[in-house]
């Protein structure tokens, strides 16, 4: 492959937890990954926040549990049904593989650490523009932050890069089944809950009260970092826009059961909420991990915990892979080793549309 202008191992795409837990376990390899992301830098605004036994488990292996403790906070593991925060308990889910808590975003910067630290790069503002797969290997175009394309020659290239995957894309693999459970939003704020709250919180509070929008809040850290997530329907003529700081603080104040509670919004975000499974996990020489490879919807618990731990099946086969000179082929026990768990544990979400 010749007038490339550089020449990695193996290209990951996507520097979400699952590229960032990819990149850790092929550095400590000795592979060097380069890892792109079209964000400008590390994210801000959490999406998971309680993680398994099988994570924290993974967490100790990489020297960064007690980190991993101290960035998270201690809560007590289900999710409590009630009219509002400070309301009556009506039902109380537990959680029984979930045994910890700690923000995605925080979580990410401890994974972002330990891959610089072990000899990956990160190279936030660069997003992935094309793939194709040449002789030996894969050519990918790069747009990054200065508007620059230079195009990378990869061995392998892994694509970590969410449910709307470009990887997936191009490499032509298709998500047959897959469901659809609307728009959500997701408020950021700060707000002094826990001064309302006897013990460690809940992992997750599930709000039955139409006035209040419905949804869940959730603790984010230990002191008054929260999310409210709630539906809305863009369908039915409601706008972003009409979602003001202010109409977000009267809904937090509403599900929190608080009337007069100081809010400070910090982040709206959108999302939509689906279930989705890709048909494969491998096309020649990429590899999908995470949310490329199938998205849970969040009140499974298990999109990031399975992020990970897919992330660090594949790097282990594909360093394996790559040492040995095997063929591409030699990738396909990463998907025998861990599609069945993701097809189990979707089967629910992905039967219910
Ligand atoms: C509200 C909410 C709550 C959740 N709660 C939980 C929970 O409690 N527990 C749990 O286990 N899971 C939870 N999840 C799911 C979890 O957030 C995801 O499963 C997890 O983020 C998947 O990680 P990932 O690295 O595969 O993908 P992502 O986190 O989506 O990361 C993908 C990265 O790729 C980048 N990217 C995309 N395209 C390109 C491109 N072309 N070039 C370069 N970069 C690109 C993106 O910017 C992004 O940073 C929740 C999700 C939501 C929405």
């Amino acid at each position: 492959m010749s007038g490339t202008s550089e020449q990695v191992s193996v290209l990951i795409v996507g520097a979400g937890a699952a590229g960032l837990a990819a990149a850790i376990d092929l550095a400590d390899r000795g592979l060097a990954p380069v890892v792109v992301e079209r964000r400008a830098g590390p994210a801000t605004h959490p999406r998971a926040t309680a993680l398994t036994a099988g994570t924290m488990a993974q967490m100790a292996r990489w020297g960064i549990e007690a980190e991993v403790r101290r960035l998270g906070f201690a809560s007590r593991h289900a999710m409590s049904i009630r009219q509002s925060l400070t309301g009556p308990e009506i039902h109380c889910v537990p959680f029984d593989d979930h045994v910890w808590t700690c923000a995605q975003d925080h979580l990410e910067a401890a994974l972002a650490r330990r891959a610089r630290a072990a000899g990956a790069e990160i190279r936030y503002g660069a997003t992935l523009a094309s793939l194709y797969p040449a002789a030996g290997g894969m050519l990918a175009t790069v747009t990054g932050p200065d508007g620059h394309q230079p195009v990378i020659e990869a061995q392998y290239v892994i694509g970590a890069d969410g449910a709307r995957s470009t990887v997936r894309q191009y490499c032509g693999i298709t998500t047959g089944r897959a469901s659809d459970f609307g728009h959500w939003l997701s408020i950021l704020f700060h707000a002094p809950l826990r001064e309302h709250i006897s013990g460690a919180p809940f992992m997750v509070y599930r709000i039955e009260n139409p006035a209040a929008g419905g949804g869940v809040l959730v603790p984010t850290d230990a002191t008054t970092r929260w999310i409210h997530g709630l539906a809305w329907d863009p369908e039915q003529g409601e706008h972003t826009e009409d979602f003001t700081s202010h109409r977000c603080a009267e809904l937090i104040r509403a599900a929190a059961g608080i009337p007069d509670l100081p809010v400070e919004i910090i982040d709206v975000r959108t999302f939509h909420m689906t279930a989705a499974l890709a048909d494969t996990y491998r096309a020649g020489r990429a590899i999908l991990v995470g949310d490329a490879a199938h998205v849970f919807p969040p009140t499974s618990g298990m999109g990031l915990n399975l992020a990970l731990h897919d992330a660090t099946v594949a790097a282990r086969i594909l360093a394996i892979t790559i040492v040995d000179g095997d063929e591409p082929s030699a990738l396909d026990e990463y998907e025998q080793a861990c599609r069945p768990l993701a097809e189990q544990l979707l089967a629910p979400d992905l039967a219910a549309t």
